[in-house]
């Protein structure tokens, strides 16, 4: 069986930006906005060279909300794995929440069971690609992704100290240090 390296996307792998609006972080919605974080294309590198698959698992609730299209969906989805190519780094796969409770577009306002903090796509992918969740990691900057690790039975890093109440096997500053946490076999 396979072994991963699931990752959150915005504010682990490239920059989430601040919305105003919402007062929260959120992805960015123009190809301008788009910036891999420091290190971020080594670290998956460094995760590619463990043998671990490396595999994005995102709440990409942005169509739902009419703030941004399909298209554009897949557009930045180039972007980063071309970014990440130059760096000789790749993604295995990539798994999209798109739904959300109050989505503006009918067919993806639902409560699922992939929106993180569920663990939903984190199961799909280990049923798709076969992968022991027990010796699988969830790298993310929120408590929802920890929650999301820890219901799928992973072992979880927040990339934060802003724990607010969901406890991570091992908090790292950005996605390099957590891959060392990784690559040590720290259990
Ligand atoms: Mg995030
Ligand atoms: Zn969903």
């Amino acid at each position: 069986m396979n072994r991963a390296v699931f990752l959150d996307r915005d504010g682990v792998i490239n920059a989430a930006l601040y919305n105003p609006v919402e007062g929260k972080l959120d992805s960015p919605y123009r190809l301008e906005e788009f910036r891999l974080l420091p290190g971020a294309a080594q670290a998956i590198r460094h995760t590619n060279s463990l043998g671990f698959l490396a595999i994005v698992v995102s709440n990409q609730p942005g169509v739902a909300k009419g703030k941004c299209d399909f298209a554009f969906l897949e557009t930045l989805e180039q972007r980063l794995r071309w970014e990440l190519a130059r760096e000789g780094a790749y993604l295995d796969a990539i798994y999209y929440c798109l739904h959300h409770p109050q989505a503006q577009v009918e067919s993806l306002r639902l409560l699922c069971d992939c929106r993180k903090p569920q663990p939903g796509l984190l199961l799909q992918a280990a049923r798709e690609l076969n992968i022991a969740l027990s010796g699988s990691y969830m790298v993310g900057d929120s408590p929802t992704d920890v929650a999301a690790g820890r219901a799928a039975g992973c072992r979880t890093i927040l990339l934060s100290d802003a724990v607010n109440g969901q406890r991570p096997h091992f908090v790292a500053v950005d996605l390099a240090a957590a891959v060392q946490v990784i690559a040590e076999g720290r259990r």
